[in-house]
């Protein structure tokens, strides 16, 4: 039970700070206990980037031109919009609505402040990529309530929102503090670290053919962003477990284990269903083998054995750009000009 009023008792002490359940006041950010969470807040502020900075002239001129996409392209990056334009909501809604009550640490939360915004930038993303080419919004924004492949995904995640968005809903029981690790796993690792990495990987490999480079390069920032996002998922998961050892039962396990499953497969139905006949160096076969070395990094990561034998990744142009380094090369500009603004002195 949560019976300490904030202003009464002694001094907070850095070892009574907890996840999940902290019984301390929440509005002590320092001393710090977790760094990983602090760092990837500063990490998330030197990446800083705004959609409406990257130049969309060459997607206009080739989504207008009349042959440079072939329809099989097109259906693609329309479906692929689709999905992200609303998951990126859908993202930042359990962030506010769900997660952001029930981890009761100020370090956590102060990253958790920063990815809502990040969120937000992403939505505005998709709202800039379809205003510029002139893409039916109403199609593009409704794609989750109407294209089987991308409802199920939608109401597979938001299942795992409802329960912890319930006003009555509190941690402090094992099974509830077991929902909140379901609804982790459900947005962290699956939505922003598996449906997204694939979704990424269609418009990357289509910018790498130099078609929708604008989109592409989006892409590659929103990738950057999502990849902080997911390890930062991994930290506060393996934390939880670490401090309530109690929660991480072999049914959890299993459970956590089935989730994965059915998030590869209802990818792998997405991807048929984006890609029915395949694209230049791309195709649902390929996208399939992706998700299932995906899906089996995801499991090392949380300390779970792998759900399929071993497979070789696809698409070895995706780690590229993934790797921060590169991409700080590769949007050196840029993120010079962030970093030089944070740096501004005053007097
Ligand atoms: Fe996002
Ligand atoms: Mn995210």
């Amino acid at each position: 039970m949560l019976t300490t009023t904030p202003l009464q008792g002694g001094r907070v002490r850095v070892d009574e700070k907890a996840i999940l359940n902290c019984r301390a006041d929440l509005n002590q950010l320092l001393p710090l206990k977790y760094h990983w969470a602090w760092e990837k807040y500063l990490a998330g502020c030197n990446n800083h980037w705004m959609p409406t900075e990257v130049s969309m002239q060459a997607d206009i001129a080739l989504w207008k031109s009349r042959d440079g996409l072939s329809e099989d392209e097109r259906h693609a990056v329309k479906r692929n919009l689709g999905f992200f334009a609303a998951s990126e909501s859908l993202v930042a809604n359990n962030l506010v609505l769900a997660i952001y009550r029930h981890l009761t640490n100020p370090e956590c939360r102060q990253f958790l402040l920063r990815q809502a915004f990040e969120e937000a930038i992403h939505t505005h993303a998709f709202q800039y990529i379809v205003e510029s080419l002139g893409l039916d919004e109403g199609e593009l924004f409704n794609m989750y309530r109407e294209v089987p492949s991308i409802t199920e995904k939608a109401a597979w995640a938001l299942e795992y929102t409802h329960a912890l968005s319930d006003p009555a809903f509190q941690t402090g029981t094992p099974a509830a503090d077991q929902k909140l690790l379901r609804d982790l796993v459900a947005f962290y690792v699956v939505f922003e670290g598996m449906w997204f990495y694939t979704g990424f990987a269609q418009i990357l490999s289509l910018g790498r053919r130099n078609k929708m480079v604008g989109i592409a390069e989006q892409y590659q920032y929103i990738l950057r962003d999502e990849s902080v996002h997911l390890n930062f998922g991994i930290d506060v998961i393996n934390q939880i477990k670490q401090e309530n050892p109690a929660l991480w039962t072999a049914e959890m396990r299993a459970e956590i284990h089935t989730m994965l499953r059915q998030a590869c497969q209802l990818e792998v139905a997405y991807g048929r269903d984006t890609m029915p006949r395949g694209l230049l160096g791309l195709n649902a076969g390929l996208c399939e083998q992706y998700m299932q070395f995906i899906s089996n990094r995801r499991c090392l990561q949380l300390g779970l054995e792998p759900l399929f034998g071993e497979t070789e990744n696809p698409f070895p142009w995706m780690s590229e750009a993934i790797d921060l380094k590169k991409e700080k090369n590769f949007f050196e500009t840029r993120v010079t000009e962030y970093q030089n603004g944070g740096a501004l002195s005053w007097d």
